[in-house]
């Protein structure tokens, strides 16, 4: 039951329904005392600058945004320096107006940094797989850790060139489909749709990497992904995406409920159960 007047926010989205975020939102709140709520919001790309306008009149205090929205929470808010490098907001919040940032680059940097501790130690080469929102993100992080050469894969190749373009000199776009792009590496992350449930396999040769690769993953359904399973067997270290899906919501949580939550094993295990695979 909610509390009349109490603090409300949402994920908004279209379609949202498969959206873990209420899970964990809703978990901090029981588990803070804090009589909020967190709900889903199915919103389609013509009603979305609509909605967020009313945000307040909902009793909002703010949003997570997903697909197909984020350019346009950008577009439509004040975005803040990461937000706007990226070219891409998940979360918004109001502060004298409505604001925006994407935590997606904190929810990589710190799943990475709690998952392998001193992952960002050799900055000399990180390659990443996609050119997409996420993979922005990713890139605009490890610029901020100070990679110095981040080679970014993409199918389409143009779209990689555009990171470039984007970001500067420290990313170098590199053809899709050869595994020696991993020589070197001390970093791999795959921040396409591979791997994902009825998607293509990941399937590049993890023996190009060195012994001492931290490979990062930003799929998590399912869980232990081919890339994640192969890195593993390897004897690598690795970031799942759920990891990074947990971190990603820690600011968002704190800026409308004004606390920052803990990312715990029990949230953990309640994500993992609701994905229905187990840790693997
Ligand atoms: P996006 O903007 O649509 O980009 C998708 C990327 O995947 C593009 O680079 C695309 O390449 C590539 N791709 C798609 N299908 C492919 C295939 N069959 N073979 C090779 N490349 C393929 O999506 P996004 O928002 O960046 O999301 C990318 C991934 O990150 C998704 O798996 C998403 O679930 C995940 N993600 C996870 C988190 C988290 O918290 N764990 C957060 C955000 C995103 P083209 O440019 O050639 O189409």
């Amino acid at each position: 039951m909610t509390t009349p007047g109490a603090p409300a926010a949402c994920i908004i989205g279209w379609p949202v329904k498969h959206s873990r975020s209420p899970l964990i939102h809703n978990y901090w709140l029981k588990h803070y005392g804090i009589a909020g709520e967190y709900r889903r919001e199915e919103v389609s790309p013509e009603k979305f600058a609509d909605f967020i306008r009313d945000l307040p009149a909902r009793g909002y205090a703010g949003a997570n945004v997903t697909v197909p929205h984020k350019e346009a929470a950008l577009s439509l808010s004040r975005p803040d320096d990461r937000a706007r490098a990226v070219g891409a907001a998940n979360t918004l919040w109001l502060d004298g107006g409505l604001r925006s940032t994407n935590t997606d680059v904190e929810g990589f940097l710190d799943s990475l940094d709690a998952s392998a501790p001193n992952w960002d130690r050799d900055l000399h080469k990180a390659v990443v797989l996609g050119a997409g929102g996420a993979a922005r993100a990713v890139v605009y992080g490890l610029i901020t850790r100070g990679f110095e050469n981040i080679v970014v894969v993409n199918r389409t190749r143009s779209r990689a060139e555009a990171l470039r373009e984007r970001f500067g000199e420290q990313v170098h776009p590199a053809d899709w489909g050869q595994d020696v792009v991993l020589d070197g590496a001390g970093l791999l992350v795959n921040a396409t749709m591979l791997g994902m449930e009825q998607q293509p396999e990941f399937a590049m040769d993890l023996g190009h990497l060195p012994d001492h690769a931290v490979v990062a993953d930003l799929v998590y359904v399912p869980l232990v992904t081919p890339l994640i399973r192969g890195a593993t067997a390897r004897g690598l270290r690795t970031a799942d995406g759920l990891g990074m899906l947990l971190h990603q919501a820690v600011r968002g949580f704190a800026l409308w409920f004004g606390k920052t939550p803990a990312i715990t094993a029990e949230l953990r295990a309640l994500v993992e159960a609701d994905l229905g695979t187990s840790a693997g």
